[in-house]
């Protein structure tokens, strides 16, 4: 059969109407986009390993034969575990599958199988040796002339219904039916100067490798085929950014004035305390790309509790006196209320009209705001996701801010600023970042950096302890409460769950909230925060705890950013083992905001394994937002980072911006000189005009071309 990379998928041997539709589903319409998912590891099915020799904590390859399966189900929830019995001419395997129900029609004795695994001990029967849910493959009945065995294999991540073996087949009569070159969107002159493959070649390369490679090299991405797609992925990706950015700059923005006597006095009158030199830095940095005629676009980066939010209000400051509004987003109504108390605070002496547009405002006051929002009446709106809806309409808007962008997908940026004519735009976040991951994440801002704290910060200690020291801890909130101070206390969930026996275990604010009141605090004011409460609820709790009326706020993950009362000086986090550790660090980051010595205490059980362990030693020996950053991106992998779907937004699939960041560097630097060097234009003209309908969907140039 005749295949190009353009044929639809349909047309494929093997591809019938509802795989067809499986594969559309996620993105795979032609014989192009099916080659273009590529395996996610190798194995070595020339040299199998044998039973005989298998050594615990070793990975192998097995060829065998089902000797024996069954599933075995146990009472109390715990689900279903699914017995294998393999063997070869050297022993038999043992192989367990935990909540293996779905394997239970899948194996029959005689079947010839591959499997893949770690080898363990199992710990009830010492000496045994298996493999705990090892990948496992059935072979077909001929594999004479196999895509199966005998050969390096790829394994692909299963699509929907379709296992990796199905894909592999696909996959191998679409590159045996390849009639012509698959397009390569790469030009020859950069293939010529990496000794990159044609794409054709690689594609041959990367899902069927020659015998002879080495197997880590395959499975380490090395490979020159390997090396070509994430170099492809990031130049693609620079691309769109580098165009992107053109496209901005080539933009008329509003020049705001920024050096007249009346705009300093207005700067000094609304700040509270002597900036530190970053925040003058940063500040000098916002106010000259205020001062140009072209739209901003610059990440303001600072670890928690490092004084962003004083830098936003300067610059809104700025954009107010030239007679244009600003408006500030933060991702919860928590944090946009005391954004807006505090902006009001700050503001009052100069006059400004500062107004708080949530969700959870009545319609009527919603109605209101907007009203004075289109008329111009409103100069600084603080707000939630709710500034982004239809309604809400700016006479000069001047300057967008998002606060906590990270919590905020591009588009929700986009949509704010385009509430204005190129307005200027700032984002801020408190998640700090590696280079080459912020030229991925965020390649088309300029970035500004907090790298210092203000003044007479005690740093907070953080200590690790058992559940069954919580009297203790109780013990010692009451005597940092007796001496004046306050404390939270968070838990990982609102409400008892009803479902899964793991959920029900887990404590939850409402219920502990009123057991503590009720028992050892009973002396104390307890306040409650928590996400379901009505806006003004939220407000009063807040407000109480604000003027010390409230002694401790029990509370969840809502506090987590932004949340500011310097007199508060111990966290207890129960559950810790629960959150993440960019979350938990946002969470400690409420206190240790005076200059008295705070305590943040991790309740969790000391028997904790693996990256829970991990992630709350990381807690108790840095305080650095850096250093967490990296060990989180460590221990999760960008795509965790990111957010699965945003990494997958990004147009990443076989690239790696940690492991890849050489590449990456590489990569940036080609496009970028395709984009901003005058003598590429005829280049580039050429390149993106040959690149076809294909490419352009698949790398999403359309848009910004
Ligand atoms: P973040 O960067 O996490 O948003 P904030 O802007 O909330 O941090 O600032 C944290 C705290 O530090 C606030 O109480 C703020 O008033 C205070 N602060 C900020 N800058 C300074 C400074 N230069 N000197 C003293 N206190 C400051
Ligand atoms: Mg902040």
């Amino acid at each position: 059969m005749d295949l190009r990379s353009a044929t639809e998928v349909k047309y494929l041997k093997g591809v019938g109407p509802q795989r067809a539709a499986l594969l559309e589903s996620r993105g795979i319409h032609s014989v192009g986009d099916l080659l273009g998912y590529l395996p996610f590891r190798y194995e070595d099915r020339i040299h199998f390993s044998k039973i005989g020799e298998i050594v615990p904590g070793e990975t192998y390859t097995i060829q065998a034969v089902v000797a024996d399966a069954g599933l075995v189900r146990y009472s109390r929830g715990r689900g279903a575990i699914f017995h294998l019995l393999v063997r070869d001419e050297t022993g038999a395997l043992p192989c367990r599958f935990f909540h293996g129900q779905y394997l239970e029609k899948r194996f029959r004795p005689g079947q010839r199988v591959v499997i893949h695994g770690k080898a363990e001990i199992d710990p009830y029967r010492p000496g045994r040796i298996e493999m705990i849910n090892p990948q496992h493959e059935l072979l077909g009945e001929d594999t004479a002339d196999s895509t199966e065995v005998g050969r390096i294999v790829p394994i692909y991540e299963a699509l929907g219904g379709i296992s990796s073996r199905m894909i592999r087949r696909m996959i191998h009569a679409a590159l045996s039916g390849l009639a012509a070159p698959a397009s390569d969107p790469l030009p020859a002159e950069l293939l010529a100067r990496y000794g990159f493959p044609t794409r054709t070649d690689a594609l041959r390369f990367v899902h069927f490798p020659p015998p002879d490679v080495p197997i880590e090299t395959l499975n380490a991405f090395r490979s020159p085929a390997h090396q070509r797609f994430i170099f492809e992925e990031f130049f693609f990706y620079q691309l769109s950014v580098a165009l992107r950015r053109q496209h901005a700059q080539q933009q008329t923005g509003i020049a705001f004035r920024v050096r007249e006597p009346g705009i300093r006095e207005a700067l000094k009158r609304i700040l509270p305390f002597k900036p530190t030199a970053a925040q003058k830095r940063v500040l000098a940095e916002i106010a000259a790309d205020l001062e140009r005629p072209r739209p901003m676009n610059r990440l303001l980066q600072g670890d928690v509790g490092s004084g962003k939010t004083i830098v936003a209000l300067e610059a809104a400051t700025i954009v107010i006196e030239n007679g244009y509004q600003v408006a500030l987003m933060a991702p919860t109504e928590i944090l946009a209320m005391q954004h807006y108390l505090s902006a009001k605070r700050l503001f009052a002496p100069a006059g400004y009209r500062v107004e708080l547009l949530v969700s959870g405002l009545k319609p009527s006051a919603k109605r209101d705001v907007n009203k004075r929002v289109s008329s111009g009446e409103t100069q600084l709106v603080v707000g939630t996701h709710a500034l982004l809806e239809d309604p809400v309409a700016f006479a000069r808007l001047g300057l967008a801010i998002v606060d906590e962008q990270h919590r905020f997908g591009v588009l929700q940026r986009k949509r704010l600023a385009e509430k204005g004519t190129e307005p200027d735009v700032l984002v801020m976040t408190a998640t700090p970042i590696p280079r080459t991951l912020s030229l991925t994440l965020y390649g088309d801002l300029d970035i500004s950096v907090i790298d210092e704290m203000p003044p007479g910060r005690t740093p907070v200690q953080t200590r690790w302890s058992a559940p069954e020291h919580l009297p203790g801890i109780w013990n010692f909130l009451q005597r940092e409460v007796a001496s004046g101070r306050q404390g939270y206390i968070v838990y990982p969930v609102i409400e008892q769950s009803k479902s899964a026996e793991a959920e029900r275990s887990l404590k939850a604010a409402i219920v502990e909230y009123e057991r503590l009141q009720k028992g050892v605090f009973a002396g104390l004011r307890l306040g409650l925060l928590h996400g379901r409460m009505r806006s003004e609820e939220k407000e009063e709790v807040m407000e109480g705890f604000r003027r010390g009326h409230v002694h401790i706020l029990v509370s969840t993950t809502v506090i987590e950013v932004g949340v500011d009362v310097p007199n508060a000086t111990v966290m207890v986090i129960e559950h810790a083992e629960r959150f993440g550790l960019a979350q938990l660090h946002q969470l400690r980051g409420r206190i240790g905001r005076g200059a008295e010595k705070s305590t943040c205490i991790l309740v969790a059980p000391k028997t904790l394994r693996g990256e829970a362990h991990e992630r709350l030693d990381t807690m108790v020996a840095t305080n650095d937002g850096f250093a967490i950053a990296e060990a989180d991106l460590r221990l999760r992998g960008p795509g965790e980072f990111f957010g699965t779907r945003q990494h997958g937004a990004l147009g990443l699939h076989v690239a790696n911006p940690l492991r890849d960041h050489e590449l990456l560097e590489l990569a940036r630097r080609e496009a970028f000189a395709l984009v901003e060097n005058p003598e590429a234009e005829v280049r580039r003209q050429r390149m993106l005009s040959s690149l076809d309908s294909e490419w352009q969907r698949r790398y999403q140039l359309a848009s910004v071309g």
